[in-house]
């Protein structure tokens, strides 16, 4: 019986389990949350409303052949075919016969003055706290940034009881409409449910032009300025929601040596990394969101088993790649979102690194060595894509760990 692990249980993960245990394959299904469903269903099975994620989860649970490893980190790999884990402290090394990435992607966080107080938080990180629990009822809440992913995380802060003061997009209301008109013509489906977001959010500002110019605060958020042509507006918050596009989650498959492009793992049209028996899916491999992180999971995991895809999820495939050139034209962030990070602003908050100290750096190294960058706790996550769209660096190389570990379990390391 062929076996497959799976790192990942998002949309993607989630799709390939599925696909690999229908085929009659044992699957071993890892992610480092308490639950599966990655971060658009984030706080598993209950509170699904999507009923493709309950499906897939109805055939996975409880079927011998499935197993799934919770809390369970992959913090990287020991050997070509082996993967080391932290699972609630203890390490674990598990070698597998064939990987499956379903890494999913974190959120671009570009730095704004006050970008550091607390009540400043990403826009998915908004809406992975309020999925968590965290109560906003009747609490001030600015969406900014760029990208659909803001008006999902307004769309979740108004059902848990949130005031939503304004949505401010970056990109001119011109791009927003060819964004629209590439979605009515090629891609009916979603440029219905787009409507029936607006719809839902028409009550609250949408301006769109506009950027942040600073979030204002005694040691704690209490409001955010914005400028549009011009001319500068603050509103009143105790909650700023910032995101500015995601980036995909590449450093396990860098630790593994598969091939990197356009900064997603490189895959060919069945999903295959230049591994061979490393296959990835979903938003480690570009931007695309939920569907197509579905799609692919599925192919990768007929993949990985020797099985061919069918047709429709060939096409279905290619839609979702048209999809997602159409999200990464028109929501590319813009060059002048450069300019709200002014000298005294800190890039590095683990760090506490400003850009001033970083002005005449050549590379990440060079910076890394000279002020400290990158070198706290999140090792260089966040600041690393920033410094990119900032500087123009390259990211910074995958280290093991690839995220915080217990000594117990470093000590693993040969
Ligand atoms: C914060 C955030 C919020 C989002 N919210 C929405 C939304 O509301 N609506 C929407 O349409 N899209 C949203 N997206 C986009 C969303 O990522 C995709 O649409 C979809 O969830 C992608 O599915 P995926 O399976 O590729 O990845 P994900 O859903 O991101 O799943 C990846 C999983 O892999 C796990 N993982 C990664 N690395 C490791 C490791 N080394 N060890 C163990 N586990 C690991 C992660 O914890 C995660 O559970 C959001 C993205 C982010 C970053």
């Amino acid at each position: 019986m062929s076996s497959l692990h799976i790192v990942g249980s998002g949309p993607a993960g989630l799709s390939a389990a599925h696909t690999a245990v229908n085929a009659g394959a044992k699957v071993c299904l890892i992610d480092d949350n308490p639950a599966p469903g990655g971060q658009i269903w984030r706080g598993g099975p209950g509170k699904w409303i999507d009923r493709r994620a309950a499906a897939m989860w109805h055939s996975l649970d409880a079927h011998p052949d499935f197993t799934q490893l919770k809390r369970a980190s992959v913090i990287g790999a020991v050997a070509p075919d082996t993967l080391l884990l932290e699972i609630e402290g203890e390490g674990l090394r598990l070698p597998f016969e064939r990987l499956l990435l379903c890494s999913g992607a974190r959120e671009l966080l570009l730095p704004f003055a006050g970008w550091t107080l607390p009540g400043v938080v990403g826009a998915g990180g908004l809406q992975a706290l309020i999925k968590g629990g965290m109560p906003v009822r009747q609490r001030k809440v600015v969406i900014a940034g760029s990208g659909p992913l803001l008006l999902a995380t307004a769309l979740s802060a108004l059902q848990a009881g949130a005031q939503v003061e304004a949505i401010i997009e970056h990109q001119p209301s011109a791009r927003l409409a060819t964004f629209g008109l590439g979605l009515l013509l090629r891609h009916r489906e979603k440029f219905l449910q787009a409507v029936s977001l607006f719809a839902r959010l028409w009550r609250i500002p949408y301006l769109t032009g506009a950027q942040i110019v600073e979030a204002r605060g005694d040691g704690v958020l209490q409001g955010v300025v914005i400028e549009k042509n011009g001319a500068k507006q603050e509103y009143a918050c105790d909650f700023l929601a910032a995101g500015f596009g995601l980036v995909p989650n590449v450093d396990l498959a860098r630790a593994l040596g598969c091939d990197i492009a356009d900064d997603a793992i490189a895959v060919d049209r069945l999903q295959r990394t230049s591994r061979t028996n490393i296959w990835a899916a979903g938003e480690c491999t570009g931007v695309g969101g939920v569907d197509k992180a579905i799609v692919e999971g599925r192919i990768a995991a007929l993949g990985a088993l020797g099985l061919p895809p069918s047709p429709r999820d060939l096409s279905l495939h290619r839609q979702c790649h048209d999809f997602a050139a159409l999200l990464a034209h028109n929501f590319a962030p813009d060059a002048s979102l450069r300019e709200m990070c002014r000298p005294g602003i800190i890039v590095c908050r683990c760090e506490d690194v400003r850009a001033s100290s970083l002005a005449g750096q050549h590379d990440w190294r060079q910076a890394k060595l000279n002020t400290r960058i990158g070198m706290g706790p999140c090792q260089g996550k966040t600041c690393g894509p920033a410094c990119q769209f900032l500087y123009g660096w390259s990211l910074p190389a995958s280290r093991l760990p690839i995220m915080p570990a217990s000594a117990r379990v470093l000590s693993q390391i040969d």
